[in-house]
């Protein structure tokens, strides 16, 4: 199963506002920071902050901060609300594409769907702030201080 970047571009923002004592990076920040388009990352703030994860002031003073919530997110739900509630195979198909003829009576659709929520299941248990401890945490802090 592959996430998709916008999913692993949420996370890696979080933990890297979670993990560095910065008080209120940018965006530009963080995007150059994570060597990501600044466009990609702005989308993924907007995102973040309509879940209540972060704040993103502008102007002078400004910058995003981390929210409790945000500190305390399960990355479980987290990639659940990024991914959707699709399966990992497209079994309906598409505007372009037939639905599979197996679709209405797929055990291997089902079993698919068992694996996927175990996935997500042992995410559940992990916060935001878990994912910053030793080692990662202090080489946020590295990778934060690049030009
Ligand atoms: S074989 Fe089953 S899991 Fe695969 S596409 Fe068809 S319905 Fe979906």
């Amino acid at each position: 199963m592959r996430l998709l970047r916008s999913t692993d571009l949420a996370l890696r923002l979080l933990m890297r506002l979670a993990a560095t004592p910065d008080p209120n990076p940018t965006t530009r920040d963080v995007a150059a920071a994570m060597d990501v388009p600044y466009t990609h990352a702005a989308k993924v703030v907007a995102e973040l902050q309509h879940m209540g994860l972060l704040t993103a002031r502008r102007g002078r003073g400004g910058g995003l901060a981390l929210t409790e919530k945000g500190r305390t997110a399960s990355v479980g739900e987290l990639v659940r609300t990024f991914e959707g509630e699709g399966d990992v195979v497209d079994c309906e198909g598409t505007a372009t594409t037939a639905a599979c003829p197996l679709s209405p009576a797929c055990r291997l659709r089902g079993a698919l769907r068992q694996a996927q929520e175990a996935f997500y299941a042992s995410l559940d248990p992990l916060t935001i702030a878990d994912l910053t401890t030793d080692p990662t945490g202090p080489l946020l802090l590295t990778i934060s201080k690049r030009p």
